[in-house]
């Protein structure tokens, strides 16, 4: 039997790497706005990173990562998302050192053992942004903006943008205790993982999909919030009203570890199945300690790219199919054959994308390949143009022809061609 791939991977084909380009590009050109800088961390770490990293409490932790023993006996993993690698990297090259806040970016493959379906792989992609060393609720605002402008200017419809405060360490202590009261009636009734979460990470309760019912009514973490939780959330929300972006403050989107402070966030738009979240982030003022370096504060967020084609689709948004050849050339026997070999070769240093037949079939067939190619133009070159040192050239948007000279190609083809 013929070998496949594995499970819950996609093999990007062309046709629709051009797709996955565009959101690249896209992303890249967004944040040069935002003056992000790129970074490129190692796709495994040092299992223990994201043991510490993302939390020992986490579905992904838990359940999700793929660890190997490598040859050396070590323990190493796939990166289940991005933000462990950036804040390590940032630990290890003492970027906290440079007098500016680090505002970086990544776009990059992630990886977690889960049960495949629409929106949901095992190898995926996400843009992610982090920003370190400012506590100043501007940046948490910055951070938002940034990815609803990156769904916005895609094209996605229907974005919406949830907020909340997750408050910090302190404040969380008294409202575990509540939640942990509100929950205890009913705590035979959850699911096995949130028995689980019942002691450990009470807040993660009322994220899961099975138990949503048995948290409705459940304590607002909102209420439990000191004036300098209110303060900073207040200002978010400010920014955010200043700038026009649209969100609404859900007191049930958690993140329970403890290592996240104040702002947690999250895109939403319909359209994947049972999925509707679409990218998240948050501020996390502990995750660098905890990660083994200083007291540096950091806010960031991730959002999946499979999940926006998959709503692009949906929503029947034009993304940029592959980009056209401008010339394909066709000779009529040997000797212009050799002067197309010779011809292709100088156009493709001038930077004119240029193709011709490899397949030595007839003028017809190759004629369909450059239709194939959408080619803008075919040139055609035989024995008596060669000859005459020139090519015709058919324009294939309007049929029309043109004989120019074979050096003036050389020379000069973007001229020839295009003015
Ligand atoms: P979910 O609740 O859907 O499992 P999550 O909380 O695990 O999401 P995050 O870790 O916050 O997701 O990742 C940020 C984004 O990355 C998600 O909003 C989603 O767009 C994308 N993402 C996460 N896991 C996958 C996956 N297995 N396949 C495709 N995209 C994913
Ligand atoms: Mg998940």
């Amino acid at each position: 039997m013929s070998i496949q791939k594995p499970k819950g991977t996609q093999d990007l084909l062309p046709g629709d790497v051009e797709k996955w380009q565009y959101l690249e590009n896209k992303a890249r050109d967004l944040c040069r706005r935002f003056n992000y800088k790129e970074i490129r961390t190692p796709i495994f770490e040092h299992t223990e990173l994201f043991a510490r990293g993302v939390g020992e409490t986490t579905d992904i932790v838990e359940k999700e990562m793929y660890t190997f023993q490598d040859k050396g006996d070590r323990s190493i993993t796939l990166r289940p998302e991005g933000t462990a690698g950036v804040v390590r990297a940032y630990v290890e090259n003492k970027l906290y050192g440079e007098p500016d806040v680090s505002k970086l970016y990544y776009v990059g493959p992630m990886f977690r053992y889960e049960q495949p379906q629409a929106g949901r792989y095992r190898q995926f992609h996400q843009f992610g942004i982090e920003a370190f060393g400012s506590t100043e609720p501007s940046i948490d605002a910055e951070v938002i903006a940034l990815g609803y402008t990156f769904y916005k200017e895609i094209g996605l419809q229907n974005v919406t943008v949830e907020i909340n405060s997750v408050g910090t360490p302190s404040v969380r202590t008294a409202y575990r205790t509540e939640l942990q009261a509100f929950f205890a009636p009913v705590k035979d009734k959850l699911c096995k993982d949130c028995q689980f979460r019942y002691d450990r990470n009470p807040m993660r309760i009322l994220d899961c999909k099975v138990d949503q019912k048995y948290g409705e009514g459940a304590p607002s973490i909102l209420d439990h919030l000191d004036d300098e939780c209110n303060t900073h959330f207040g200002a978010v929300q400010d920014h955010l009203t200043a700038m026009e972006i649209p969100f609404t403050i859900n007191p049930r989107l958690v993140r329970g570890l403890d290592y996240y402070t104040h702002t947690a966030f999250e895109y939403k738009s319909a359209g994947i199945g049972s999925i509707d979240t679409i990218g998240a982030g948050g501020r996390y003022n502990g995750l660098v300690e905890q990660i083994g370096g200083g007291d540096q504060p950091g806010v960031g967020l991730g959002l999946g790219l499979e999940r926006i084609l998959l709503v692009l689709a949906n929503q029947g948004v034009e993304v940029p199919k592959p980009e056209p050849i401008d010339v394909y050339l066709i000779a009529l026997g040997e000797p212009a054959e050799k002067e197309v070999i010779k011809l292709l070769y100088q156009l493709r240093q001038q930077g004119i994308a240029a193709e011709k037949d490899y397949l030595g079939r007839k003028m017809k067939a190759q004629m369909k390949s450059a239709d194939r190619y959408n080619a803008k133009y075919v040139a055609i070159l035989g024995d008596d143009e060669l000859a005459r040192g020139e090519i015709t050239l058919k324009k294939m948007e309007t049929g029309d022809q043109l004989t120019v000279t074979l050096a003036d190609l050389a020379a000069n083809a973007a001229k020839t061609l295009f003015e």
